[in-house]
């Protein structure tokens, strides 16, 4: 029976670096594009015409291009390995105090806590990441779970000289009003163990750590490895645990852009305010994109298009070629 033309899956000799300068070329006109998050003063200083990539593949392979060496606020994506972290501590008992759906809602919302009576959506809307980091904090002060993070970070990224933005942190514990409304909410209801000011200087503390797309697209490797770092060899999670956090990253990864995200790029993939974005090709690679100007609802705008170019000139969406 004729089921019509192969479809083209393995593109093997596809030529990545090729496709990594295609896609700096083609966005360089459109430079600059969306509004760089400035509820967080220290964010609001970062020059808008920036855009990097970083692809580092399975066999261990890195193509980069544009500024893919320059370090950004990672924001949002140190959620997924905050929550790496705490799965490692508490295991499925942190599924009893944050749940797995997606929320449709902003990343700072409020409003369907009450309703569910402080238990946060999912681990990756602001919520959710607080009661995680509040799991990362037991049986520690502030400061060790930060130290206990950072080493993490350096294990997963096998890189020593990654650092956290101590003015970032302290920019955004000024400011963080709604994050205050969310934690003390969250204490109201019994869902956060510590103190709100301990709970918040380890979250402020997670998204101002400093990582350029190539640090970045390391970090994530575990993920599109079966939770086995493939240029070091250690091993960070247990094959499920990966592809879970992967289903997470596609359905809560991208706020409620997340539907959007799959429709046209679908990878998991995580934003952050600071304009990156980790997305994981499973069993191919791990992508990190950064520009900061992001969409109206708080993603990278030429990040997500980028992305969408990479999975059409690769194939690479979890969905079919
Ligand atoms: N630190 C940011 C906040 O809590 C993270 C938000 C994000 O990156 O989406 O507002």
């Amino acid at each position: 029976m004729n089921i019509g033309p192969a479809l083209p899956s393995e593109r093997v000799d596809m030529d990545l670096q090729a496709i990594v300068d295609d896609i700096v070329r083609e966005l360089e006109p459109r430079l600059g594009e969306g509004k760089v998050a400035d509820y967080i003063p220290e964010l609001a200083r970062i020059d808008p015409k920036q855009f990097g990539i970083a692809i580092t593949t399975v066999e261990g392979q890195t193509y980069k291009a544009g500024d893919a060496d320059a370090a950004f606020s990672i924001q949002s994506i140190s959620k997924v390995f905050m929550l790496t972290l705490a799965l490692g501590k508490a295991g499925e008992g942190v599924w009893n105090r944050v749940g797995r759906e997606p929320s449709g809602s902003a990343f700072n919302s409020i409003v369907q806590l009450e309703h569910e009576h402080g238990i946060p959506r999912n681990p990756f809307i602001n919520a959710g990441a607080i009661v995680v980091a509040d799991m990362v904090l037991a049986g520690h002060a502030p400061r060790e779970a930060i130290g206990e993070y950072l080493r993490f970070m350096r294990y997963v990224a096998d890189d020593e000289t990654l650092s956290i933005d101590e003015k970032v942190a302290q920019s955004e514990q000024k400011t963080g009003y709604r994050n205050f409304a969310l934690a003390n909410f969250m204490r109201g209801f019994g869902n956060l163990h510590h103190p709100v000011e301990h709970v918040l200087g380890v979250y402020f503390h997670q998204c101002a750590l400093a990582l350029s797309c190539v640090q970045l697209s390391h970090a994530g490797l575990y993920l599109a490895h079966r939770g086995t770092n493939p240029l070091t060899g250690f091993s960070v999670v247990s094959p499920k645990r990966a592809r879970r956090i992967n289903a997470l990253m596609m359905m809560c990864g991208h706020y409620d852009g997340s539907g959007d995200f799959a429709f046209h790029v679908g990878l998991p993939g995580k934003s952050g305010v600071g304009g990156g974005i980790l997305a994981v090709a499973p069993g191919k690679a791990s992508i990190a994109v950064w520009s900061p100007g992001l969409n109206k609802v708080g993603n990278s705008a030429l990040g997500s298009v980028a992305l969408e170019m990479l999975a059409t000139k690769t194939g690479w969406s979890v969905f079919g070629t």
